[in-house]
């Protein structure tokens, strides 16, 4: 049976599941919505990203995680394309992997749902209790694209992942 090109793609999407985010490994990087476009001709493959948010410092290290872990399964012809526009949005996070967030312990983004709100939203609920008591303590958490939240009720800390 010979192998089509769109087979071929398909395995590379799967392969790409395997990576996890360098940033939070409960999700992948396809889940984290990076990963545009798969395209294989002949023996080589390339692979378009999109940053989350420009100077993403876990970027270079997603591209160095494809290349490597692509070549490890074989493909030896590997090149990853960024791609700015559209730029990436949170909303590109599928519902699976915001459970995923939650459980890890990142409450996930949220649209603004008010003017007061500032664009990046705000979270619905500690991912801890479920208490919809939470209080900004700083704009940047353990990493930029996040920020530092403590819930009032459980008072736990926790990041809150930016709405974007
Ligand atoms: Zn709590």
């Amino acid at each position: 049976m010979a192998i089509t090109k769109e087979i071929d793609s398909k395995i590379i999407w799967d392969l790409l599941a395997a990576i996890p985010d360098p940033e939070i490994p409960v999700i992948n990087i396809v889940e984290l919505g990076v990963v545009r476009n798969v395209k294989v001709a002949n023996e080589s493959v390339e692979v378009v990203i999109t940053p989350t948010y420009s100077g993403c410092p876990a970027m270079q290290m997603i591209e160095d995680d494809i290349k490597e872990h692509l070549k490890l399964k074989g493909c030896q012809n590997v090149k990853v394309t960024t791609v700015l526009s559209p730029a990436w949005t949170t909303d590109w996070i599928p519902e699976e992997a915001r459970e995923k967030l939650k459980e890890y312990g990142i409450a996930p983004p949220e649209k603004p749902t008010s003017d007061f709100d500032a664009l990046i939203g705000k979270p619905k609920e500690c991912p801890q209790c479920g208490s919809s008591k939470t209080e900004l303590k700083s704009q940047f958490g353990s990493t930029p694209c996040k920020s530092l939240y403590v819930c009032t009720d459980c008072k736990e800390p926790f990041d809150y992942f930016k709405c974007h």
